[in-house]
């Protein structure tokens, strides 16, 4: 038997690493199952490589969960340990590592230590977070002198037995002697769980115990003349070993993609819109598949995530830094050996290869948008509600990105037609073109609320554009820098023969002198403070009164709205209040003299004009019922 001491240099490092890693103890069982993975793995490439005879036999790895003894196991069949590679990885090369972490987080604060967290891998080591005493049981694949089954014991302070032992099986056991802080580790559902979350996919099976099921007897049948069944218990196995995004692409059909989706996401009901299989091997390793999730207003779909592996164990699903902002709502799958598993935000931002893969995932995204655009625009088109937001929000954040979407992004107008930016250009140069030169974007962001005004840009011949998305303030304010000699307004922005200013002016029937003595009365009647009394003149034919929103002002209402600028929080909602200074109900209101009747009138014109933009509401919609009544009767 052979007794030591881990390392002189540091005291007990085990309670250190305990309280250092707390937030994340669960990780010890991800450590560990990695470990047995790659035991196995390794013992297949020998074997493939005739460096192994045997048969290899089962090389299911178990879990095994002991109450009594409050023991947790992890059991692999891979290449073992010689007393001398326990010596050399556990002892020495595995310790220094624990080591070195000790030394660089004594004498630091909390917060210095949540940065370093993600610099080390504790790999075995980490098992002390949660046992009181670890025992290594293994035996080398090797054959001859130095090949018996030994066994490590130590129990949490630097001293280490090893001895030899029997075990008739190549392999090793990790046994956890689990501490009494920590008998969650014992709960079955609690071990399930977590082989759920961080070993779905690995690529060696893990069983846990057994799974009972109801299997039918072929035959016969009870009593009743029904079905007969049995129940039976078969081996848990909880990982799928080959998931799709290992497989050629061109292995898989439409199906098997979409199964998949399922299998990632149990709680999910839609099918995904498309995929796209990742498959690098230059400058880094990357493997993959993202999916497009239908978005459109279901929320639902936001609480999934991207789920980062490296090679097949779950790292994380907080990919932020990994694969570019305005693509985290999607879906799916990054398996990168390049990222290590103890990944930290500040290490993610840091790294070169994180940013080389952020960016082909841009790329890729954006070939596969390119694609189904320009070989099935039909089908582009039905998705364009789900992807609008993604698409919109790149052009908005990534200038790579805008640079590849411009020939793809869509622009749908009131008649749910769709155009491409250049499309729609062209569509509109003739009609929209102002006096300076400039082309006009009208469009909507609510087409109920403002359905008169669609109406009447509309019946000029102008297109105007449904913006009714999320971020479609943005969008707008994006699109508007980009496109030149070009300015967008919404479609209530001013009166309809102001919103293209054109050279023509109709003349006014009403002179400046007479202007300055109506104005008053609207003035008194709309309120000042959010109401500007304009006059235009118009055709006849066209409202007495109508209310505009002021493009500038309005953008900046909504801008403050989204917290943009929290000094402007309290502006007030700026109208125009427009006089047509050429209808004949505008003639009327100058020469009627009665003052009470002159106000009647321009109240009445004030609030139709209010109505068919919805802001006539509660008690003064019920006054201006009652009057209208009253006028008819
Ligand atoms: P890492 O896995 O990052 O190398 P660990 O501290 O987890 O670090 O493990 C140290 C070493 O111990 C491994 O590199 C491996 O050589 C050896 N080892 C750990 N677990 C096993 C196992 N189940 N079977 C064989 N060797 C193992």
């Amino acid at each position: 038997m052979q007794t030591g001491k881990i390392n002189v240099q540091t005291e007990n490092i085990f309670p250190i690493i305990k309280k250092f890693l707390y937030s994340d103890h669960e990780i010890f069982l991800r450590e560990l199952i990695s470990n047995a993975v790659d035991a196995t793995q390794k013992l297949k490439a020998l074997a493939s490589m005739g460096n192994v005879k045997e048969e290899l036999g089962d090389l299911t790895i178990e879990v095994v969960v002991d109450k009594e003894a409050k023991t947790l196991t992890i059991k692999d069949n891979g290449i073992g340990m010689t007393a001398e590679e326990v010596d050399k990885y556990i002892n020495q090369i595995a310790f220094s590592g624990a080591e070195e972490f000790v030394k660089k987080y004594k004498g630091k604060t909390d917060t210095d230590a949540a940065q370093l967290i993600g610099h080390f891998g504790l790999g075995f080591y980490s098992s002390f977070m949660v046992s009181k005493k670890v025992e290594i049981i293994t035996k080398t694949y090797r054959k001859g002198p130095g090949s018996k089954a030994v066994k490590w014991e130590c129990d949490g302070s630097p001293e280490y037995t090893l001895t030899e032992t029997e075990r008739s099986q190549r392999g090793t056991d990790i046994i956890l002697h689990i501490a009494d802080d920590s008998l969650e580790f014992l709960e079955e559902h609690r071990i399930l769980d977590l082989l759920k979350k961080y070993c779905k996919f690995l690529p060696v099976p893990i069983r846990f115990g057994n799974e009972k099921r109801w299997e039918k007897v072929e035959g016969e049948k009870d009593e009743n003349g029904n079905d007969k069944y049995n129940e039976t218990e078969s081996p848990r196995i909880i990982n799928n070993v080959n998931p799709a995004w290992k497989r050629k692409p061109a292995d898989l059909s439409e199906e098997d993609y979409k199964s998949f989706y399922r299998e990632l996401y149990p709680a999910l009901f839609e099918d995904p819109l498309f995929n796209i299989h990742l498959n690098v091997d230059y400058p880094f390793n990357l493997t993959g598949i993202l999916y497009f999730p239908r978005v459109k207003k279901n929320f639902e779909v936001q609480k999934e995530k991207i789920q980062l592996y490296s090679n097949q164990v779950f790292v994380t699903d907080s990919v932020e830094g990994i694969v570019p902002d305005f693509l985290t709502l999607m879906h799916g799958v990054i398996d990168s050996p390049d990222i290590p598993l103890n990944v930290s935000r500040s290490y993610l931002q840091s790294d070169a290869n994180v940013k080389k893969i952020s960016n082909h995932i841009m790329k890729k995204v954006a070939d596969k948008l390119e694609d189904i655009f320009k070989n099935n625009r039909e089908d582009f088109e039905k998705k364009w509600d789900d992807i609008r937001i993604f698409i919109e929000y790149g052009i908005i954040s990534e200038p790579k990105f805008w640079e590849r979407a411009e020939k793809f992004c869509l622009l749908k107008d009131t008649a749910g037609k769709y155009y491409t930016f250049n499309e729609y250009k062209d569509a509109i140069t003739a009609a929209q073109t102002d006096k300076d030169q400039k082309l006009v974007y009208l469009y909507t962001t609510d087409t109920t609320e403002q359905h008169s005004y669609i109406e009447a840009a509309t019946a000029r011949g102008y297109s105007v554009l449904v913006m009714d998305g999320p971020i479609d303030n943005h969008f707008v304010n994006t699109l508007e820098q980009k496109f030149e000699k070009s300015s967008f307004i919404r479609v209530d922005g001013d009166v309809i023969d102001k919103l293209i200013k054109k050279d023509e002016q109709l003349p006014s029937k009403l002179s400046e002198e007479e202007q300055n003595q109506i104005k008053p009365i609207f003035g008194e009647i709309a309120g000042e403070a959010n109401y500007t009394v304009v006059f235009e003149s118009l055709s006849e034919t066209d409202m007495p009164v109508q209310i505009t929103r002021p493009e500038f002002m309005r953008r900046m209402k909504d801008m403050s709205m989204l917290g943009g600028m929290s000094y402007m929080g309290s502006l007030p909602d700026s109208y125009n209040l427009v006089v047509n200074s050429n209808h004949a109900l505008i003639s009327r209101l100058k020469e009627t003299e009665n003052e009470e009747d002159k106000k009647a009138l321009a109240k009445q014109l004030f609030d139709l004009a209010r109505l068919s933009q919805n802001l006539l509401k509660g008690e003064e919609l019920t006054s201006f019922i009652k009057r209208s009544i009253s006028i008819i009767g």
